[in-house]
């Protein structure tokens, strides 16, 4: 196993759009174990998904410890989804507000507005058809992932910065919140 370094908000590399990845490439034996590193490393740091860009490489690729239709992360024994140049469609106009956080933007919790539903069109890791539908969390999760292909970060979606707070006074005030 060996553990990436994770980008932090202020490289570059967060801020560029990933290239798509070829099926021939994903194929390689480097890719692969690109994607068995990311599992390792996003288990390591308690991440629930981690994208190409926040371990430096620029490439349209995240994994993601979530199944499309259950609203709890997966625990580090199931093997996580791995998504290869996803595209979302949003089902409906539904849009709700939850808190998210992120490895790149260590420390820091806000609420962020999302889709409800999605589609998501994507390749898995053997390069075979991944098309789900996806609601609430996982939902939440495939579009704050996707969105770091983009160059994206959580708080860009935020409408309002007032619910940006640390993790600690996350714990105190907020943790119990109803959504
Ligand atoms: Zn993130």
């Amino acid at each position: 196993m060996s553990l990436l370094k994770i980008a932090r908000m202020g490289h570059p590399v967060l801020r560029t759009r990933a290239r798509e990845i070829e099926r021939a490439q994903l194929k390689q034996p480097s890719i692969q174990k690109l994607i068995d590193d990311m599992i390792d490393t996003m288990h390591e740091y308690h991440g629930v998904g981690l994208a190409g860009p926040q371990i430096h490489e620029g490439l349209r690729i995240f994994v993601a410890a979530i199944m499309p239709q259950d609203d709890e992360p997966l625990s580090p024994e199931d093997e996580p989804m791995v998504f290869v140049n996803p595209v979302i469609t949003p089902i409906g106009n539904e849009v709700v507000e939850d808190w998210e956080g992120c490895l790149s933007v260590p420390d820091l919790r806000g609420r962020v507005p999302r889709a409800r539903s999605i589609k998501v069109n994507a390749m898995d890791r053997d390069g075979g058809k991944l098309d789900i539908t996806s609601h609430d969390f996982p939902a939440r999760v495939i579009q704050h992932e996707t969105d770091h292909l983009d160059g994206v970060l959580f708080f860009d979606r935020m409408t309002s910065t007032e619910s940006l707070t640390f993790l600690d006074e996350y714990a105190r005030f907020h943790s119990k919140d109803d959504d």
